[in-house]
């Protein structure tokens, strides 16, 4: 088994980061919400990659605490000024109308649309996303920079929406391991056009999935694809019985911008998943992820790390959501993320999903002093080269760590360094007979 196969020179990751960038520019034009045909839609061109069950859950139904909302229908909407001139529409952006907007057919004058107007004085050029979930109100969102040169007059108002009893939609993928046990890798689909929050997690997991068919895995790894907190959980209560299976999981959220990486910790804060994403290194630069603390506000990892579930859940981003000035506007378009981003963050994920899959425990059979490593070709007599140093110091590491009680993660923690350069000099070891294989470790 070797995830990182399917990808692993550089001129791969590019080629993976072209492809995760096209299909993230075929689900962005498409208006998502919790509910509605947008999630189909995307469900369908996510369907041109992977298998999927689809999972239907009726309006009205109760969801631990939530109940499904009415399915949100929106066909159209558009303002008219005045002279009848029209100033905003729904087709020219989806982000227009405020997302569960409910339906309006009015003249008003501009003191009474005001209210109803959505801006972002602080940054005038860019349209915001505002979203009316479980609540009736309407409203448009708007550049502010168009606001201010609005006049006074009657506007027409015209939103053409229904909230009908329906369904919400989520869709899952299982890849079957050797084992039941299983590494969920979650992305939310109820965002409009938003593309790194979140068309490029949806693209990527597909990708991810779609290159993982002929992998053969030792975890079996359930992609999920819902509506932010009311799909993960109806998907957990639908689930419920068999959650104990999940070992490890991953919501992925704003993985093409060239920020981060980010990875917020499970509640727990100790699982292998988090260990795991704190030894991976991201990009050309080797960037370490900065790791964050759980808290109770963020994306579905929430519902997850609820304390009736505490699964060992994290977040993975490249910039976090709330910290760039494109998140929740307009500016988070296909020219924000990048296929050299994306690319990177599909190698991250497969490093972290490759610790959990070949972590293993190495025995040093030279354990008495250090063995004279360029009898073995291991070190060059004319040292001093960066990268020769950092492979040397590898080598200290795992022959002295290597007393049968530290897997490759534990070495790669207490060493600062890389699970991937652990791992390549714990292979060089054991090639020339300085290290046995122990074995697996899955703790
Ligand atoms: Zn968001």
């Amino acid at each position: 088994m070797d995830l990182t196969s399917v990808a692993p020179a550089s001129s791969g990751t590019q080629d993976m980061g072209t492809a995760i960038h096209a299909l993230a520019a075929r689900l962005y034009p498409i208006c998502r919400s919790i509910t509605g045909q947008g999630v189909l839609d995307t469900i369908d061109i996510l369907r041109e990659h992977i298998d999927l069950d689809v999972h239907r859950v009726p309006s009205g139904t109760k969801v631990f605490d939530w109940i499904v909302p009415p399915e949100w229908i929106v066909r159209g909407a558009s303002l008219r000024d005045a002279n009848g001139q029209k100033i905003l529409d729904f087709a020219d952006h989806n982000l227009h109308v405020v997302n569960y907007s409910t339906p309006m057919k009015a003249r008003m004058s501009l003191e009474e649309l005001k209210p109803h107007l959505h801006t972002l004085p602080d940054q005038p050029h860019v349209i915001p996303y505002k979203t009316a979930y479980y609540t009736d109100a309407w409203g448009f969102c708007m550049r502010h920079d168009q606001l201010t040169t609005l006049e006074d007059g009657d506007y027409e108002v015209f939103i053409d929406t229904e909230k009908v009893p329906g369904h919400l939609s989520y869709a899952e993928h299982l890849h079957r391991g050797e084992v039941e046990d299983e590494v969920l890798l979650y992305a939310h689909i109820c965002h409009p056009s938003l593309a790194n929050d979140n068309c490029s997690g949806l693209a990527l997991l597909a990708c991810l999935a779609e290159s993982m068919r002929s992998v053969a895995t030792h975890f079996s790894y359930r992609f999920v694809f819902a509506p932010g907190t009311i799909g993960s959980l109806a998907w957990l209560q639908r689930n419920e019985a068999g959650l104990g299976r999940i070992r490890h999981g991953l919501v992925l959220s704003c993985v093409g911008d060239g920020g981060g990486p980010n990875y917020k910790r499970s509640r727990n804060g100790q699982t292998m998943i988090d260990r795991a994403a704190a030894c991976v290194r991201c990009g050309a630069d080797d960037v370490s992820p900065t790791l964050h603390d759980f808290i109770p506000y963020g994306y579905d990892e929430r519902q997850f790390c609820s304390p009736g579930f505490d699964l060992p859940v994290g977040l993975l981003q490249r910039s976090a959501f709330g910290t760039f000035p494109q998140y929740h506007t307009s500016a988070d378009d296909l020219d924000f993320i990048r296929p050299e981003h994306l690319g990177s963050s599909f190698r991250l994920v497969q490093d972290i999903l490759q610790i959990l899959e070949t972590n293993w425990t190495p025995l040093n059979l030279s354990p008495k002093g250090e063995p004279q490593l360029g009898r073995y070709g291991l070190f060059s007599p004319m040292g001093g080269h960066k990268t020769n140093s950092d492979r040397v110091m590898a080598y200290l590491w795992v022959l002295n760590l290597a007393d049968g009680a530290h897997s490759l993660l534990d070495i790669s923690e207490r060493s600062g360094m890389p699970f991937t350069e652990i791992t390549a000099a714990a292979k060089a070891l054991q090639t020339v007979g300085l290290v046995a294989n122990l074995g697996f470790s899955r703790q």
